[in-house]
């Protein structure tokens, strides 16, 4: 197979895959699609956390021991903004700060998302075309007992404590895909969807028609990393939120939910795997760069395994 990835991914966990696959695959054979429901203003500012999150980890900037944010980061703008009175519930480092700084500059001179997040990776090095899913507003709302919720408020907010009873994408049927999005999934080898939370950032993904048609119309094998291990999230509120939505906490739960669209899953040693599509196992826990290239090249072998059609 001549490699042409596309790669969905939300922030951390799917960050890990992307940087396995990233290390190697040859240069202009790997495009990540990114969430961007989680995108919301803060003090004015754009914030961007998915694309972001691509950004620090494979510029190898991020802060991998605290699952957030910049390596060596400095609290300046935060101590003074809390002294002046501000909300700190969402926390923005100095260097972070910058990246929202130079984004909303950017958007004041008419540049979209895409644009400046292109600008930035070439300013950092970074090969890998990072395309948001969308140059148009998608908001993740969840329905609490708490009320409404926008995903922040929820996620960092209230750290996901609230019982979660609907996810909704405002604004996902009216946006396009962004440029090149379309064109990548059309172009692609292979499609996989990284271990990210199923719910909460590859859904928005596949909440845009246009993009979701495409993936509908592709030719080529579509697979996916589990984000449970033993029936647990390694992090955030995966399983939470399927014991909450009243789906059982199973591989087998995660491939329904992608349904049509999945030929293959990559699963956990010993973890359930459904029978009716292809399916591989490794260690799927990346702690480090080794464990991120061994999943990375898990998903690619499960991918040249699956035949469509
Ligand atoms: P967020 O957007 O920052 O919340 O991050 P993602 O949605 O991309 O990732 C969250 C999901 O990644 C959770 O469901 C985790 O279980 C999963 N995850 C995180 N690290 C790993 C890992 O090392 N292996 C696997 N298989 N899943 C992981």
């Amino acid at each position: 197979m001549n490699d042409n990835i596309v790669v969905l991914t939300g922030g951390v966990g799917g960050a890990k895959l992307v940087d396995g696959l990233y290390r190697i695959l040859p240069t202009g054979s790997l495009t990540a699609i990114v969430n961007t429901g989680d995108d919301f203003r803060h003090f004015g500012l754009p914030i961007s956390p998915d694309l972001d999150t691509l950004l620090y980890t494979l510029s190898g900037k991020a802060n991998v021991a605290q699952g957030w944010g910049r390596e060596g980061e400095s609290w300046t703008f935060m101590d003074a903004a809390r002294s002046l009175g501000a909300e700190d519930w969402f926390n923005l480092g100095d260097g972070d700060l910058a990246l929202h700084i130079l984004r909303r500059a950017a958007f004041e001179n008419g540049d979209t998302l895409s644009v400046v997040t292109s600008r930035f990776a070439a300013q950092w090095g970074v090969s890998l075309p990072i395309l948001p899913m969308s140059d148009d507003a998608v908001e993740t709302w969840v329905d609490s007992d708490e009320g409404p919720l926008s995903f922040q408020r929820y996620f960092v907010g209230r750290q996901c404590a609230p019982q979660v009873s609907a996810i909704r994408f405002r604004g996902a049927k009216q946006a396009k895909p962004a440029p090149g999005v379309v064109e990548a999934i059309e172009a692609a080898s292979a499609i996989i969807i990284a271990p990210s939370n199923p719910w909460l950032s590859i859904d928005p993904i596949l909440a845009i028609p246009q993009l979701r048609e495409a993936l509908t119309l592709r030719k080529v094998p579509l697979v996916a990393v589990s984000p449970l291990i033993e029936g647990k999230a390694v992090k955030g509120p995966t399983r939470k939120l399927m014991d909450e939505l009243g789906i059982h906490p199973s591989n087998a739960s995660i491939a329904e939910h992608y349904g049509d669209l999945l030929d293959g899953l990559l699963t956990h040693i010993g973890d359930d795997t459904p029978s009716y599509i292809y399916g591989a196992q490794t260690n799927t826990l990346m702690l480090t760069h080794e464990d991120r290239i061994r999943v990375a090249r898990s998903s690619l072998e499960l991918a040249r395994k699956c035949k469509r059609g």
